[in-house]
């Protein structure tokens, strides 16, 4: 018996990590989450990796994109999002299997996401 399944809120708060492309530069579709935040690829709701609500500024006020990513492109980001981390990070240079934002990308990189 598992001590401690993984648990939406850590899943949750590792995809919020994962840093995104510029929003200037993408589509309609990527902003609401209908096509993959990366590569633009149209999302099916079987295939897609749900990346957390964002908030951005501008200057009439907040607001929200919901954007979603397509395995090959989320699995890509959160090995770079660990590499980056791992650079900055003392616990990881001390005992990186104690470090609860390392573990958490672990976790989307074995596609553990769900
Ligand atoms: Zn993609
Ligand atoms: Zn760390």
């Amino acid at each position: 018996m598992r001590a401690d399944p993984p648990s939406a809120a850590a899943t949750v708060d590792a995809l919020a990590i994962i840093s995104l492309p510029p929003l200037d530069g993408l589509a309609e579709e990527q902003l609401r989450g209908a096509a993959c935040v990366w590569c633009g690829a149209g999302l099916t709701t079987d295939s897609a990796v749900d990346l957390g609500e964002r908030r951005h500024k501008r200057l009439d006020g907040h607001y929200s994109t919901f954007p979603r990513g397509c395995p090959v492109d989320v699995t890509r980001a959160a090995v770079q999002a660990l590499h980056d981390h791992a650079g900055s990070c003392e616990q990881c240079a001390d005992a990186a299997e104690h470090c609860t934002v390392s573990l958490a990308l672990y976790r989307i990189v074995r596609q553990e996401w769900r």
